[in-house]
């Protein structure tokens, strides 16, 4: 498909465009009638509830839907009839009437960054809206970007809108990143199609609401086409080193390639290796021995024949989540090793297709797909009202390891109810899935039956006793040896290692490995004192931890500041540019504060969300917002200009 298609001429009669209308997400049908109308007005007919942001259609009655449907239908009808004149976006004080409607109190803090959504096709306001040329005729500025996955694609395309020069070292064969190397069975997104998307590129045919890794990594293909970004990239290239030359203020790429090894020079450096690329394998005494085929779910092996075998799967994670009920598939008997269960959250259309007539209101309706990604967002956008706030400790309430705010207790309570009701005839199998932390302490699971109606089949058994060794033979546990043909790990990431194994060296000959020491820092996870122009994408304190957001969206944001230092860059005449340490550690001081005070913060449940320090280097703490007001534009008076 092409990115950016204007929306059709609407032409289809009343009876058809009423019986799209039925695939429409009621509140994202309605904001985009107020904005067809241009009046607000018509909000009015439905009121804000509390916690409506995470209820389909809001939680309307079916009477209040049928009406916001109808009523779409006559705008629409009329729409039409006027030959589908185009509709200009809408101005702030109509964006504010909407965004307070769906938002609540603190909505106007995110009209600027609604601005930037609701936007018709094509429209790009994300784009610099400058050319390197325009800033600095003349000058010669080359970025190395690190990684063609979604955040390095990202930064190659705006680089590129710019006319800055850039280079993409990409160690795979191909764009895509995790979403290349991660090919399990039942591998698929859990933050929805419509979002989990750039913004200049959104795609109306998404075959499923959550789809497919396959149609994923078929979607950065189609957009690295389509934007002209497979060019810039060196496939099969790993960056092994970088290493800032202090005289001649430039960075120097050690690379290995098929042709062996090489050095690169660059004036600026993008990190898009992200959070999730390095599998983790337990350090769990015996794992060699182990006879029979054993793999990470990040390197799954496609040739080991899993049909009628004993498998064993340890973890309890998204990406098991996800595999375990494709191998129980086939599995003649499959044992799952469970440390600590997940919290699901209902998501009964996790696994549903994307009905047609929902692709055609994307295609036809002015707006509504924009809308619609708003309503997708909204639940990350702020900190009271969305998902923020049922993590936020509470030190009144008092937090303990069941819950840690009034909030979160009913939260914990609602989940328990989806649970229980899956289980209820099965009670020692509910005492074995039902969390012992607060929910959010880790990544809820979006649930649509699928897993404990697998751990309830007779060839699987969860087992919950600590894992004591692997054997040639299988796993053994506190409890007993359970014999094994095929042992998956779907144990995780090294998520803490930010950047490894690449060794990078940074002014004065400082080693980022060692400053950090395990424990890594940035400045708005993009800068880190003493590593001029280098640049992370993805890098530390920038994963939602369900927030309700994107990190496409975040990824977005961190690429408008890289583009804006580089902007400053030209402009100044400057080599480089290399963040304050004192604003450096301020910034942290106010991040660890953060997330102190968050549920992954506060329980001693093991995640990947804390460090071997204790300390959480993944998580942002804050809204969606806070992070796009942040990194909006660099400000140079926190920067030294070298
Ligand atoms: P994970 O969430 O870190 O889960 C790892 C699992 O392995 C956990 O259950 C963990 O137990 C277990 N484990 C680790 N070491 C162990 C040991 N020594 N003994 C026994 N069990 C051990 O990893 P993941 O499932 O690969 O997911 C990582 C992240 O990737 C997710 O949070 C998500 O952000 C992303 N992801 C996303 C999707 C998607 O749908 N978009 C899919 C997959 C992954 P404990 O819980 O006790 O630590």
């Amino acid at each position: 498909m092409t990115f950016g298609a204007p929306v059709r001429r609407l032409v289809a009669d009343d009876a058809a465009l009423r019986a799209h209308l039925h695939a429409a997400e009621v509140p994202a049908l309605l904001m985009t009638v107020a904005h067809l109308t241009g009046d607000p007005a018509v909000l009015a007919r439905v009121e804000r509830r509390n916690g409506w942001l995470f209820q389909p259609h809001g939680g309307l009655s079916e009477a209040q839907q049928e009406d916001v449907r109808g009523l779409a239908a006559a705008v629409l009808a009329r729409h039409r009839d006027a030959g589908s004149p185009p509709v200009p976006p809408p101005g702030p004080r109509l964006l504010g009437a909407i965004a307070e409607w769906a938002l609540g109190p603190g909505a106007a803090e995110a009209v600027p960054l609604l601005a930037e959504e609701i936007v018709p096709p094509g429209a790009d306001p994300r784009a610099p809206g400058w050319t390197a040329e325009q800033v600095a005729p003349g000058a010669e500025l080359e970025v190395a970007v690190i990684g063609a996955g979604m955040s390095g694609l990202l930064a190659a395309h705006r680089l590129t809108q710019a006319g800055v020069r850039c280079t993409v070292y990409e160690k795979n064969a191909d764009v895509g990143g995790t979403w290349l190397d991660n090919r399990y069975p039942g591998c698929r997104v859990d933050v929805a199609s419509h979002l989990y998307s750039y913004s200049f590129a959104p795609k109306h045919d998404w075959p499923d609401h959550f789809c497919t890794r396959d149609v994923l990594h078929e979607y950065f293909r189609d957009v690295a086409k389509q934007y002209g970004l497979y060019d810039r990239i060196v496939f099969g290239t790993e960056v092994l080193a970088a290493r800032w030359d202090d005289p001649a203020a430039r960075w120097r790429l050690h690379l290995r390639t098929p042709h062996g090894e090489v050095t690169v020079a660059a004036n600026a450096v993008v990190s898009a290796v992200g959070q999730l690329s390095r599998p983790s394998l337990p350090d769990i005494p015996g794992r060699e021995t182990f006879a029979g085929p054993a793999f990470h779910s990040a390197r799954w092996d496609a040739g080991a024949d899993l049909a009628g075998k004993r498998v064993g799967v340890i973890g309890t994670g998204s990406s098991a989540y996800q595999l375990v009920p494709e191998v129980a598939k086939v599995a003649g008997e499959l044992v799952v090793f469970q440390r600590n269960p997940p919290w699901l959250r209902p998501t009964p259309h996790y696994h549903d297709p994307v009905p047609p007539s929902a692709r055609w209101l994307y295609e036809h309706v002015p707006y509504y797909s924009p809308w619609h990604r708003f309503w997708l967002c909204a639940p990350g956008l702020l900190e009271r009202g969305g998902v923020l706030e049922g993590w936020i400790v509470d030190r009144g309430h008092p937090p303990t390891e069941r819950a840690v705010s009034a909030a979160n207790e009913r939260l914990r309570v609602t989940l328990t109810d989806w649970m229980s009701a899956q289980v209820a005839d099965a009670p020692d199998l509910l005492a074995q899935v039902l969390p012992r932390y607060p929910v959010g302490a880790k990544r809820v699971m979006r649930d649509n039956g699928v897993w404990l109606r697998t751990l309830r089949q007779p060839h699987v058994r969860l087992v919950g006793d600590p894992i004591r060794r692997i054997t040639p033979a299988g796993v053994e546990t506190a409890a007993g040896h359970h014999d094994l043909d095929v042992l998956v790990y779907a144990t995780g990431f090294q998520a803490s290692r930010f950047l490894a194994p690449m060794t990078v060296t940074g002014r004065g000959g400082a080693d980022l490995h060692a400053t950090w020491d395990g424990d890594a820092r940035a400045y708005l996870g993009i800068t880190v004192p003493g590593f001029p122009n280098l640049f992370c994408l993805y890098g530390p304190n920038t994963n939602l931890s369900g927030q309700g957001g994107s990190i496409f969206a975040f990824s977005e944001y961190g690429v408008t500041y890289l583009l804006d230092a580089i902007r400053r860059l030209l402009e100044s005449g400057r080599k480089a540019l290399d963040v304050r340490p004192d604003v450096h550690d301020a910034y942290n001081t106010w991040v660890d504060a953060g997330n102190a005070e968050r549920a992954w913060g506060f329980s001693s449940v093991s995640s990947w969300f804390v460090n071997e320090k204790g300390r959480t280097a993944q998580n942002w703490p804050f809204s969606a917002v806070e992070y796009w007001r942040r990194t909006h534009a660099l400000d140079p008076a926190e920067y030294e200009f070298l």
